[in-house]
């Protein structure tokens, strides 16, 4: 089932997860442990993260060693145990770093094949490798190019004209950022980019993680405000490690509020941060939840304890 028709069909609210691929030589038994904790909440999708191809610079005898490699495959794999081992629809989420639109098409149609009709279309971050495009080769730059190429495929419009193609039905959700992304000069401006991607062919918005629902709430009337009337579910993310205060921000560019960065700073081990962010993002997901959202997308990543913890505290 699409994610749209998941939204569109349901009486109670829902929940949805989101996880990160292992590291290269991950074990099989705790990735499956990961969807097992998570498939115990009955959620109506899950989420697969992609991962570019990085540079890696190595010291050797005879000097620094350039080597490229996907730190994190798996994506498609750990797709179609979660859509027919767990009968889940999967979500994977398909980059424009890092892959020419020929490779992105091969992607799409390995998804078509193996019944996954669900993608997230994202644009993905600057890699520290932008490999040249060969001849004839060409590069979604931006999420809406994606939206586009995706939405051909929809069509049955392939890179080179094919006699007797038959279509893709792919439901195609993208990115908002309730604090904007870090890029665009204005929420206003990043807005108008999200309804770009609306208008390119996506049905539903995901946002970025947020600490502090007022974000969420002014991010849905900027996008009202502008004529978007897509489902837009707010990503909400645990907070459970100290490091968390310096690193999430860095990487995902959010505030964390004072009152929660205080009690982390505060808190004498990591439990007892687990045990301030699962509680932190519970009340959030109430308050959420009664001011009537679709859905409340966990970003889970690699470790479903706090999830755990925090599911049966939000009343549903
Ligand atoms: P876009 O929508 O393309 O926007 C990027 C920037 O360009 C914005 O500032 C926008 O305002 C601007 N812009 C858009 N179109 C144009 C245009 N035509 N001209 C000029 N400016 C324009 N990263 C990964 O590597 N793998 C993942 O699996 C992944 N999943 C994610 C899931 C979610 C829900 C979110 C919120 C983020 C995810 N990311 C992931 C991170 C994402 O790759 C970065 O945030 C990236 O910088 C932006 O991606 P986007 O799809 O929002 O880009």
């Amino acid at each position: 089932m699409k994610v749209i028709e998941h939204l569109e069909a349901a009486t109670d609210p829902l929940i949805s997860f989101e996880i990160i691929p292992p590291m290269r030589g991950g074990s099989l038994e705790s990735l499956l442990g990961l969807i097992e904790d998570l498939a115990a909440h009955r959620p109506p999708f899950i989420d697969i993260t992609s991962h570019a191809a990085e540079a890696i610079y190595e010291e050797t005898p005879t000097g620094v060693r350039k080597r490229v490699k996907r730190k994190r495959p798996g994506t498609l794999g750990i797709c179609a145990l979660i859509q027919h081992k767990y009968g889940i629809d999967a979500v994977p989420h398909v980059l424009c770093e890092g892959f020419t639109r020929e490779e992105t098409e091969d992607f799409l149609i390995e998804l078509h094949y193996l019944g996954i009709d669900n993608v997230l279309a994202i644009r993905g971050d600057e890699s520290s490798h932008r490999k040249e495009l060969e001849h004839g080769r060409s590069r979604n730059e931006y999420a809406s190019d994606l939206v586009s190429q995706i939405g051909d495929m929809n069509k049955a419009v392939f890179l080179e004209e094919l006699l007797d193609a038959t279509p893709t039905d792919f439901c195609v959700g993208v990115a908002g950022y309730p604090e904007k992304h870090f890029e665009a000069p204005n929420l206003a401006a990043d807005v108008a980019r999200v309804q770009q991607k609306l208008d390119a062919g996506a049905s539903y918005v995901v946002t970025q993680m947020f600490f502090d629902n007022d974000h969420y709430f002014r991010f849905v009337e900027e996008c009202r405000n502008q004529g978007i009337t897509a489902p837009i579910i707010p990503g909400i993310k645990v907070l459970t490690t100290k490091r968390h205060l310096t690193s999430i921000p860095s990487t995902f560019h959010c505030d964390v509020p004072t009152a929660l960065a205080d009690e982390v700073a505060a808190a004498p081990d990591n439990d007892a941060v687990r045990e301030i962010g699962v509680e932190w993002a519970a009340a959030q997901s109430r308050a959420l939840l009664d001011a009537g959202v679709p859905s409340v997308h966990y970003y889970v990543m690699g470790n479903a304890r706090a999830i755990n913890a925090l599911i049966p505290r939000i009343g549903l």
